[in-house]
């Protein structure tokens, strides 16, 4: 009944101290979760590495987590150790060496109502083989689509949390981006600035320095994005942390995404279709193509996560001990 054509190499997955066969579901429809979107979750990624599949930062993956579910008010039913053991083991028994991980946490089955009194906290790890987040083609970098409708605002949601039902308006967006012709969506945020994608972090490259922003402009402050900003300090590049204007994306030599799904990915072309009373306008970045400081950053960075850079393996759990 559910095919694995979107989930490649899933074999198995894991609820609650079991696992199931890809195909097999057991989840009631009223499940609260369902209805209102009353769930957390991570994205994790693992890689092959010369000594097995290795997990890139398992620790900083689980402390969002568990954050997360503390930010939905929920109670974690398993004690970390146990949910990096319940992790290893999913990738384990999929025997996966390339692998996207999705643990999720969930108010289940009990009433429905906005308020879950009678709904236990579930979790759920499921692991396949995804490759380009964007495609294929992203290598040679993506069209973005400035959306009209501005990143909830810091001040209404703890927007460093991964709380499900605030992705309904990534998943809208993306949709907005793709109608008009894009690979994928940009918010501004409520003041006006560039904010992320729906599922990623954005850096920009303009005479000499790398740009990306923080919590304080209403985004999620990427694991990926963190470590891009590691690597490019200790590989001799300037870099800032600060709003970014709207004119300095468009006027950018160089932008990208980062993103545990997304990894590395060049922005070249943006649609400016933030303001509806005015014309859409476009722009492309440098010369059209991912810019140099993009591909050698992505060039570190797969490195870094296949286990070949010495500096950067205080960032991998070997799924094999
Ligand atoms: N912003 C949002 C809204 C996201 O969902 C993600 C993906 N987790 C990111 C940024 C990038 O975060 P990370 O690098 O930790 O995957």
């Amino acid at each position: 009944m559910f095919d694995t054509t979107h989930f490649p190499k899933a074999k198995t997955y894991w609820h609650m101290g079991k696992f199931y066969d890809w195909s097999s579901a057991h989840l009631h429809p009223m499940s609260h979760a369902l209805h209102y979107g009353s769930s957390v979750f991570e994205g994790i990624r693992a890689y092959p590495t010369p000594r097995g599949p290795a997990i890139f930062r398992l620790k900083e993956h689980i402390d969002r987590f568990l954050h997360s579910a503390a930010a939905a008010k929920m109670k974690v039913p398993y004690p970390r150790r146990e949910i990096v053991s319940i992790i290893k083991q999913t990738l384990l028994k999929n025997r996966l060496q390339s692998a996207y991980i999705r643990p999720l946490l969930f108010f289940a089955y009990g009433n429905l109502g906005l308020v879950p009194k009678h709904c236990p906290v579930e979790m759920l790890v499921a692991t396949w083989e995804w490759g380009a987040y964007l495609g294929e083609k992203s290598a040679n970098g993506v069209c973005v689509c400035l959306v009209p409708w501005r990143r909830v605002h810091y001040s209404q949601l703890d927007m460093r949390a991964k709380l499900g039902g605030i992705y309904v308006q990534s998943t809208i967006c993306g949709l907005e981006a793709r109608q008009r012709g894009c690979d994928e969506a940009v918010f501004m945020n409520i003041e006006g600035n560039i904010a992320e994608g729906p599922g990623e972090n954005i850096f920009i490259y303009r005479n000499g320095v790398l740009k990306t922003n923080d919590k304080t402009e209403s985004i999620l402050e990427g694991i990926t994005r963190t470590s891009i900003l590691e690597i490019a300090r200790d590989n001799g590049i300037k870099t800032k942390v600060g709003p970014i204007k709207k004119e300095e994306f468009f006027r950018a030599d160089e932008a990208f995404f980062t993103g545990t799904a997304v990894e590395v990915v060049a922005i070249t072309r943006i649609l400016d279709s933030s303001n509806p009373k005015a014309k859409d306008k476009k722009y492309t970045l440098g010369n059209g193509k991912p810019g140099p400081v993009t591909g050698r950053l992505r060039d570190i960075f797969m490195a870094v996560v296949r286990g070949k850079v010495k500096k950067y393996d205080k960032w991998l759990t070997y799924v094999r001990g």
